[in-house]
Formats: C-alpha cells, structure tokens, sequence
C-alpha cells in the first residue's frame, strides 16, 4: 500500500518511477489487513493522532483526485463496552479524543443502547455501560486500492515490475546508484525501501538498519452476505466490519496478544466470536483465514524518511499504514522532489532509534 501510494504521488507530480513488486501487488501484509482508517483512541500522543487525522483527510483528497475509482467506505465506527474498567478507558480517551477534535461522540446506559440498536440493528451487542460513535472514519479495500494506485502512477508513466525481487543495491559515494532484481539492473537518483516486513533487509543491503519487531495478526473473511454492519464495529471481544461485496471481516486483537496459527480451527473460533455480536454470521460462510505481519517498527511509531548515512535512500515503514498510506503518498514525494523536510514527520525519522547499542546503520 506504501509502495504504491508513494508511486502514484512521484508519477503524479513528474517523476519516472519504477515498482519492483517481488511478489504482486498488495501481497505482503497488505492484503492481510483490517483496513480501517481511524484516529481513534489509540491514536495519541497528540502529534500522532493530528499526523492520523491528516492521513484521514488525505484519503478524502485521493478519492477525488481518482474520480471515483477509488471508494472509501466512511460509515465511521462504533465502540462499545460493558460496565467496568474498559469502560472507564473509553469514557476517559473519547473525552481526550473530543478535546483533540475528534469527531466522536460517547453516549451512556440507555442512550448508548438505544444508540448501538439504531446504527447497528443486526447486532447483539449485550450489556452496555458506554459506546462511542466516531463519524470520521472509513474503511477501504486495501488491495482494490492498490491497484486503482499502481494503475494510475503507470497512467502518468511509472513502471511497476512484477515478480522483481530486490536482491542487492549498488552503491556509489555513499549513494544509491541501483537495484539488482533477477530480471537486470534498475539505475536510480533516488530509492525508496517500502518492503513492509521486508524493510529492514532490503535497507540493510545499503548498511541501514530498521528496528522492526514481529507483530502477527489473524483476521477471517466470510462469502459475501446480506447487509449486516454499516459502521466499522469494535465490540468488546470482536471487530468486524462489511466490505461492499457482502464479504465480512473479522478478528480479535489489535496487537500485542500472542496469535496462532491461520488455521481453520482458529478461523471458525474467531467466527464463534463475531457471531456472538453478529448472531446473522452463519459459521458455514467463512472462507478465508489470514496471518498477517503487522509492520511495527520497534517503538510502534511510523519510520519514514531519508536514512542521514544513505542520503538518498528514503525509507517508509508503519503499522496503521491504511489509515496513513495517502498522507504518506503525499508527504514521501514532497520530501524527494522538493528536497523539504515536512515538519510532522520530525518525531518519525530513522535516526531516534541512533541510540547506544542501536545503531542506525550497519556499517
Ligand atoms: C491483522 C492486521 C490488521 C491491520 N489493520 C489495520 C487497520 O485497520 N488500519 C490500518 O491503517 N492498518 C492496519 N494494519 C496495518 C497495515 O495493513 C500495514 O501497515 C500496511 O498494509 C503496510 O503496507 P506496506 O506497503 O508497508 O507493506 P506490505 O503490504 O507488506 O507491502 C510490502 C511489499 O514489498 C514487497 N517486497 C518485500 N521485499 C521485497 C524485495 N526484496 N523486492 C521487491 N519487493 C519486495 C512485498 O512482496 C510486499 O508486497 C493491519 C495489519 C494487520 C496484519
């Protein structure tokens, strides 16, 4: 999603831009995701929920620069949780979100019932002490997206290779001067290493080193059905939401829980899960299990930018990078082609990690 959002805005604005995919597009964690596009409530410090809220507003800017190709549900989302200590956390950052100008509004008891029955009528949603509804945000087909990108960077002249493996870079006076793929030799002014998990490996090959740490997440898609869910839905112990083909998504974690396996055992235990809230989710329509690797950089903050020891190596490596792909678009071809360093990417750049022991570069 990186890749491609960062091909189109340097096509866009001028650039000749080669993809080198060694898979297909979208086929890393991607095509795995939840595909939200939020600033909610674990979105702070407030630098980091205003940079998610940008990347809200970037993909409202996409949608029309791509006429309509390229569609973002913005049913918002809903939260909700019984009486108790989750509760209290949402009540707490729904008010913090509020004061930020999050567009979310917390309701409570009966309200907040009467509330979740009116947007969700196909949920059960159990007891209910709090629920907050965030109008802002939307949700996307992530790997429909990218390819709407990839096809419209190609429409303003960008090449995207696939299967192209980058196996080695070249390096002259401490630049990037080339990428080696089994099908030849790619010349370069500048690169940009948006590998998701891959990152650090391929940065690695020109002595840059990305703290990245493992981050696994199950999700399961159903056949398409009826309409169920409107909203993004975060029950206490599921999330789901619909994709506009019928195709329902779920999981249970947003990170940091150990995870097992994608197998169909756990696939039909996640449905078990979601049909708790969902009770019209026939355990029969699952049809996929996913594992995806989150790209979480080790303090959990998006890494983006040029490497200070490879100065025209651009890296871009973040988890939340649905949400934040369009701003990212934008931002990475400012930075390259206007030689500018944008403001509000200062707490993100590879260099915090410089620390003892931690070294940013390899060599
Ligand atoms: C379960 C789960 C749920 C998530 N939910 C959300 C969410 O709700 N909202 C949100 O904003 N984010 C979410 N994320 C995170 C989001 O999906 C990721 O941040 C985003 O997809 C990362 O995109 P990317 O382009 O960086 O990486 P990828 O999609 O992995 O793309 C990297 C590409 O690089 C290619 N590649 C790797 N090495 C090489 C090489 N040597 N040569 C050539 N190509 C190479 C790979 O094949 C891959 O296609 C979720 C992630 C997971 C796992």
């Amino acid at each position: 999603m990186l890749g491609a959002s960062i091909a189109y805005h340097l096509a866009r604005r001028g650039a000749r831009v080669t993809v080198l995919e060694k898979e297909r597009p979208a086929a890393g964690t991607t095509s795995r995701s939840f595909a939200w596009i939020n600033a909610t409530f674990s979105k702070e410090p407030r630098a980091y929920f205003d940079l998610n809220m940008q990347g809200i507003a970037h993909w409202h800017r996409l949608e029309e620069e791509l006429a309509g190709e390229l569609k973002v549900d913005w049913s918002g989302s809903v939260e909700w949780h019984p009486p108790g200590e989750a509760a209290e956390a949402l009540r707490k950052a729904a008010q913090r979100h509020q004061e930020w100008g999050h567009a979310s509004a917390a309701t409570e008891g009966a309200a907040a019932q009467q509330e979740l029955t009116q947007r969700l009528p196909h949920v059960t949603p159990g007891e209910v002490q709090i629920a907050a509804y965030s109008s802002q945000e939307g949700a996307v087909d992530a790997v429909q997206a990218v390819a709407v990108l990839l096809d419209h960077a190609q429409r303003f002249g960008a090449q995207v290779e696939f299967p192209s493996q980058v196996t080695s870079l070249q390096l002259d006076h401490g630049r990037v001067c080339g990428v080696v793929t089994p099908n030849g030799e790619v010349a370069c002014d500048a690169l940009v290493v948006a590998c998701g998990i891959d990152t650090p490996a391929v940065a690695a090959m020109a002595g840059v080193a990305v703290p990245l740490k493992d981050a696994p997440g199950v999700l399961i898609h159903s056949t398409p059905l009826p309409p169920l869910t409107g909203p993004v839905t975060l029950a206490p112990k599921a999330h789901f939401r619909q994709y506009a083909d019928g195709r329902v998504v779920a999981g249970v974690d947003f990170g940091g829980s150990e995870v097992p396996d994608a197998t169909f055992d756990y696939g039909r235990e996640l449905m078990a899960r979601a049909a708790e809230y969902l009770p019209a989710l026939p355990g029969a329509a699952l049809a996929t299990v996913s594992r995806g690797q989150r790209v979480m950089p080790l303090d959990e903050y998006p890494i983006v930018g040029f490497a200070a020891a490879r100065p025209n190596l651009y890296v871009a490596a973040m988890h939340s990078g649905i949400t934040l792909a369009a701003l990212m678009g934008h931002s990475a071809a400012t930075e390259i082609l206007e030689g500018v360093r944008l403001d509000y990417l200062a707490p993100y750049r590879l260099e915090r990690f410089q620390t003892a022991g931690q070294p940013a570069t390899l060599c």
